[in-house]
């Protein structure tokens, strides 16, 4: 019987993990041509995801690459009041540690025996127990595992739902080793995490393994084609940097400055979200995971429920190796349940931080009484 999981993003490798120690194998099947053949992002917060390297047998090593001071926190306003720090003692546990991204895909591919995954084969279709592969090859399954991700093609084969643009458009830059070049702004950012939330803006800055400091400027509440009339020149990084700055009238000028240190790095992510509690009826040979089944708005969750769908589809399959159609019933029963309340969590959130008042609504969102 013939596993075969789309995508090597962290849902896919911790199912081909899990499946691993448990004695299973799988074909994992990635787009991309090699684990560095793009940037892998910035850092995820990791909490009930936890678990999932837990069984994975991978906590250890985990905990080795977390970065528990990367829990600290800093919010404040745009006229620069600060309204929350809290700063991680050494001892604390690693209860939402941060992680890079990079380092825990790294982590996961390691773990898997050599070959498991096949780089460079784009999914295109799926038929009679076939999947056919943009370069035209194809490969034979008997449960095919969509793992991949916000722009899933597997998805189709289950549902008509398709990510819906939530009226919030991205601008991520960063600075660059910022201990050395910009010391003062390193000591304001900090460790961890550092929001400045006003009136439909936020900037989210966060330090990074490797010395960055990636930010992200959201503006909330803007139509799908903002990036076409918001008046940014993403391919002039210089102009596009006074512009962004320009957006933010009587900002801090710590703040602006923040943008002012940031290198070419200019890039624009719209943020889309499937529904909230959507689910399929249970088909033999298919099913899905992470972002692919439940993609939700950025807000700490996703990388979370994607390892944990990993790994209770691992080891509903690992429960039952002659009944695939039975296990991936067990798991989308408790992975519907469990997702739709990360995703309605998650929406709530969002809501939040597109208020007016979203500092206000934050400091009593993280100290509730
Ligand atoms: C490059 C990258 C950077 C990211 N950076 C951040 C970040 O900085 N912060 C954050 O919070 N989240 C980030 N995310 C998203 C976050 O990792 C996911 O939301 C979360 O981990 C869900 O994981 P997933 O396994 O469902 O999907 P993903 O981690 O998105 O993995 C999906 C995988 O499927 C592959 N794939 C897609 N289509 C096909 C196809 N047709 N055929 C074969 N393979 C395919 C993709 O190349 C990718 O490797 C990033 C995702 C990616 C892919």
């Amino acid at each position: 019987m013939t596993i075969a999981i789309v995508g090597a993003g962290l849902g896919g490798l911790a199912l081909a993990r899990v499946l691993h120690v448990n004695g299973m194998e799988a074909v994992v099947y990635e787009r991309e041509s090699s684990r560095d053949a793009r940037g892998q992002g910035g850092m995820l917060d990791i909490h009930s995801g936890q678990r999932a390297l837990r069984e994975a047998g991978l906590i250890d090593e985990f905990s080795a690459i977390a970065r528990g001071e990367g829990q600290d926190m800093r919010l404040l306003e745009p006229d620069g009041t600060l309204l929350l720090q809290e700063d991680t003692p050494d001892d604390a546990p690693l209860e939402r540690p941060e992680v890079d991204r990079a380092d825990l895909r790294n982590l996961l591919l390691d773990s898997l025996p050599e070959g498991a995954v096949h780089w460079g084969r784009a999914f295109e279709s799926a038929d009679n127990g076939l999947l056919r592969f943009a370069d035209g090859s194809t490969a034979p399954y008997d449960l095919l595992v969509g793992a991949d991700g916000a722009q899933s093609r597997v998805r189709a084969l289950l549902t008509d739902a398709r990510p819906a643009h939530i009226g919030q458009n991205v601008v991520e830059i960063g600075i660059p080793d910022i201990d050395r070049t910009h010391p003062v702004l390193a000591a304001m950012i900090g460790r961890g995490n550092y929001w400045v939330l006003g009136n439909g803006v936020s900037l989210a800055a966060q330090r990074n393994g490797d010395g960055r400091v990636r930010i992200g400027l959201s503006f909330y509440n803007t139509a799908e084609d903002w990036f076409a009339t918001s008046g940014i020149p993403f391919d002039d990084p210089a102009a596009a940097r006074a512009r962004l700055i320009d957006l933010l009238p009587g900002w801090d000028p710590r703040f602006t400055a923040l943008i002012a240190a940031c290198d070419d790095t200019v890039v624009p992510r719209s943020i889309t979200t499937l529904p909230v509690g959507l689910t399929w009826p249970s088909t033999p040979g298919v099913t899905l995971l992470g972002d692919a089944a439940h993609l939700m708005p950025p807000v700490g969750e996703g990388a979370n429920m994607a390892l944990l769908d990993g790994a209770l589809l691992g080891l509903a399959l690992a429960a039952h190796p002659h009944d695939f159609p039975a296990a991936v019933r067990e798991y989308e029963r408790e992975m519907f349940e469990r997702t739709s309340a990360a995703a309605r969590m998650s929406a709530n959130v969002q809501e939040l931080l597109t208020s007016p008042d979203a500092a206000q609504k934050m400091l009593a969102f993280f100290q509730p009484g």
